[in-house]
């Protein structure tokens, strides 16, 4: 089944508010083999509302609307819809009921907009509304099928997960649309498709997707309209032959975080982590503590952005740091290796990088970054270019960072 999504309020043009319904509807529709095919923001004005929801049903027979069913009056869409379907508004007692037992709950009193709540379009249903006072409403006629919800984040999804999600897989028949993702860090996104080769082929009905971040290159893989077993059953397969090309750049899958690869590692080798961080300023040790239960395996770490604390607190000999500079494979090891011992860790990761604006030289410019890593006495460093504003260069040596120690101890 095919549907279209419109989300209603002026906020969401004017971008002060994000719409975060319209990904969340569409992520979980697709659990129900429903297709958001398309989405349209649209601001609280009656004729674009109009135009909006009647241009989906005419295409699509089927669409779902979030927001301007306050009592307010900007909330409109009720009304709106109500027309493109030919139905009047009626007043429902039941409806108004609810209203009244909600507003006794909070132990306010509604007010005479709040009767506008009740009004249901003739021959549609009422979603009941728990959480809020504004109902859904489901309608169904020449046009197609409409589905009114609130803007509300919260009301929306309650209403979603209890009053529409069951109506429509009732009708969606046994399909689903399922997606499993595998994550990647340390290659780029081209040299990870050159590795995957004509994988497309080879995953067929599934589909693949790169998406580049931060942290790496996350290959989405998707399964449409199948049966849930043979959408599993495929997308597992599927899988499997992506870990197998992308090899050692795998470190999970689905929202799986590398700081958790990470720590499971050295919790299963009984090794204990610290960090000696200079650009990225403590996003390392951030990443780590991030995640609940860490701290049975990271110990802390030294933030060592002056040249006198790479000195003072790990012992870097300022004679190295006027030799090499203090972005160099020498300082990135010595910080490592004084990391162990001041820390008294067993594994200790350090960063040493330019991440900008300034500072960049011809040699060394802005994005290069050394990270250094430490284990039983070994020390080695290498040396990462990464391309981007001073944001994103401090997020990706971060994760190269976590990356280096997944490695370290995997190996
Ligand atoms: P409404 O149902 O139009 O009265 O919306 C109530 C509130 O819900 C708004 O003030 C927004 O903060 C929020 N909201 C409305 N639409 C969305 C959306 N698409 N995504 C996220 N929040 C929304
Ligand atoms: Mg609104």
């Amino acid at each position: 089944m095919n549907l279209e999504l419109v989300t209603i309020g002026t906020e969401l043009l004017l971008g002060f508010t994000v719409d975060t319904n319209g990904a969340e509807i569409a992520r979980s529709l697709a659990a129900f083999g429903v297709r958001v095919v398309r989405r349209t923001a649209v601001p609280d004005r009656a004729e674009d509302i109009r135009d909006a929801v009647g241009a989906a049903l005419e295409r699509t027979g089927a669409v779902l609307t979030t927001g301007g069913l306050g009592p307010t009056r900007d909330d409109i869409t009720k009304k709106v819809v109500a027309d493109l379907f030919g139905a009047p508004l009626d007043f429902d007692e039941s409806v108004w009921a609810d209203v009244l037992a909600r507003y006794a709950r909070v132990q306010r009193s509604p007010v005479a907009s709040n009767r506008s709540q009740a009004e249901v379009p003739r021959g549609a249903l009422a979603l009941r509304n728990r959480w809020g006072t504004a109902p859904g409403i489901w309608i169904e006629g020449k046009p197609g099928l409409a589905i009114m919800l609130p803007g509300v984040p919260l009301e929306m999804r309650m209403l979603l997960e209890h009053e529409v999600a069951p109506r429509l897989a009732a009708r969606g028949g046994s399909s689903v649309i399922r997606s499993l993702v595998v994550r990647t860090t340390g290659i780029p996104e081209s040299t990870l498709a050159e590795r995957m080769g004509e994988i497309e082929r080879d995953i067929a009905p599934l589909t693949l997707a790169y998406l580049p971040g931060v942290e790496g290159v996350d290959l989405r893989l998707s399964a449409w309209e199948l049966p849930p077993v043979e959408a599993d059953a495929r997308l597992r397969a599927a899988a499997d032959l992506l870990r197998q090309r992308a090899g050692e750049h795998v470190y999970g899958e689905g929202n799986t975080d590398l700081a958790t690869v990470v720590l499971d590692l050295a919790r299963a080798r009984g090794l204990s982590l610290g960090v000696a961080e200079s650009c990225t300023g403590g996003l390392v040790g951030g990443r780590l503590t991030e995640i609940a239960g860490s701290s049975d395996v990271f110990a802390g770490g030294i933030v060592s952005y002056g040249n006198e604390l790479k000195s003072g607190l790990l012992g870097v000999p300022e004679k190295l740091i006027v030799a090499h500079g203090a972005v160099s494979e020498q300082v990135a090891c010595a910080m490592a290796l004084g990391a162990v011992g001041a820390l008294g860790v067993d594994v200790a990761v350090s960063v040493t990088g330019i991440a900008g604006p300034g500072g960049g030289t011809e040699t060394k410019p802005v994005g290069t970054v050394w990270l250094g890593i430490a284990l039983a006495g070994e020390v080695e460093a290498r040396r990462v270019n990464f391309a981007g504003i001073r944001r994103e260069v401090r997020a990706r040596a971060a994760q190269a960072a976590l990356d280096l120690m997944r490695r370290k101890l995997e190996a």
